[in-house]
Parts: structure tokens; sequence; C-alpha cells
């Protein structure tokens, strides 16, 4: 079981941890900053320093097959570090912090098109949702000039729990079962973009819109009858994300 720490502060880039499990998956460790990849957010990378100061890169972030537990993937042909070494995570801030403005401005753009979310995938500069609607209810322009007086309006982005059958008696806070945050636990994470959005949501998130910066509705593509997937992007000009010292 790994304490899931970026649940409770997204911004922290850096951790000691401990090893608890090593093998040919990757590394175990008793608590973590690196977000698994879920929900339609890709996982985080970063660096994993040892007590000699090896620095070893964790290529990928993922959920494991026992619940809570998170693996943090290695390149091949690295040996260690090992179970009970205790090691301090460095997170790829850049990177993370573009899927985090991105993540963020899927909840404006699915809070200006009220429909149905049936699919969804974040990147470092841009992401879709897919939303179970008519061709006619989506123009690119009014799109973007929506989401932007969001993103300018700066409404503050916190985070709540709520027990999951509470949640079963709101369906309202489920929006999407493509990217339907985890349950089993028993509780269940809701991200309030305040005045604007409530979901259950278990990715990572700016703490207040106006940190996306702007944005443009880049295209919208017809997926079926009922479907349509709407791609933003960040805008021209946008705040550029500081390259990563890593990789993605
Ligand atoms: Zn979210």
């Amino acid at each position: 079981m790994t304490a899931w720490l970026f649940r409770d502060d997204a911004y922290r880039t850096t951790l000691e941890a401990r090893v608890t499990t090593a093998d040919a998956r990757g590394l175990v460790l008793d608590c973590t900053i690196f977000y698994p990849h879920g929900g339609g957010q890709p996982g985080d990378t970063g660096m994993l320093v040892r007590e000699d100061g090896t620095r070893v890169p964790i290529i990928d972030t993922l959920k494991g097959e026992t619940r809570g537990e998170i693996v943090h993937v290695l390149p091949g042909g690295f040996a260690g570090p090992f179970a009970g070494e205790t090691v301090e995570l460095e997170l790829d801030w850049a990177r993370r912090y573009a899927h985090m403005r991105m993540h963020t401005a899927c909840h404006l753009l699915s809070a200006v098109l009220p429909y149905p979310v049936t699919g969804g995938s974040i990147r470092r500069d841009s992401a879709r949702l897919d939303f179970d609607m008519p061709a006619a209810a989506a123009d690119r322009e009014a799109l973007t000039a929506k989401v932007n007086a969001l993103v300018d309006a700066g409404h503050a982005v916190s985070s709540e729990w709520i027990d999951e059958a509470e949640l079963d008696r709101r369906e309202d806070l489920v929006r999407t079962l493509a990217v339907a945050p985890p349950r089993g636990s028993g509780r269940v994470r809701l991200v309030r973009v305040e005045g604007v959005d409530l979901q259950a949501c278990g990715g990572t998130h700016v703490a207040n819109t106006r940190e996306i910066g702007r944005v443009v509705v880049a295209k919208i593509e017809n997926k079926g009858r009922q479907n349509r997937r709407v791609t933003i992007a960040f805008a021209p000009g946008s705040d550029p994300v500081v390259q990563s010292n890593w990789n993605g």
C-alpha cells in the first residue's frame, strides 16, 4: 500500500520514501508524489536519487494489481534500488504541471459543454474529451471564448472527500464513466472549481484556473452521430511550458 501524497498536495516536487518492493515491474514505495497513469492522465516521470547519490530515471508510473499500490517504472538494465533502501524522489515538474493545467482546462470544457463525457485523454500540450452531443451544440470560437473567460476569472480549485454511498446517490457528480476516479476504498475525491464545476476526479489539478493560461479549442471532430471529440491546446504565446530535463 502506497501513500498517495499527490492527492493532498499536487505541488510537491520532492519526497523521501522507502522502497517496499523491487521486482520486474519496477519499484513500489511506502509513499509517493508520482501520479500513476489513469483517468486519462499520463503517469509521472522524473528521477530517483539513491543514498549514494546515484540518479535513476523513472520513465512511467502505473497502478499495481494490488489496490493502492503504485509502481515506479525503471528503464531496462537497472539493478537496484532494492527493498528497504531510502530514496529521494524528484518529480519532472514541468511535465506534470503541464498535465495539471490541461487537466483543469478539461474540467472547464466539461462545464461549458454540459453533455455526458464518454472518454478523454490528457497530454503535455493538448487534451481531448469525447462528448455525447449533437453536432450543432459546439462552435469552436464560442467555446474557446467561454473556456478562456473561466480561466481569466481566476476560480479557486479545491478537493473534498465523500463516501462512495453518497456518490451513488449523486449521479450528477460523475460526468464520465470512462475517466471515473478509482473506487473501492470507501471514499471518493471530489474536485471543485469554485462556482463552475464539481465532479468526482482522481487526477491532479492547478489551484486556480488562472494558472491554466489561455487555451484554444483546436478541433471538434465527428466520431459518430452523437459523439463529438473536442481537442483543446495551449494558445500560442500562452505561458510556454518549461522544457523538461527528462522526457515527455
Ligand atoms: Zn480532474
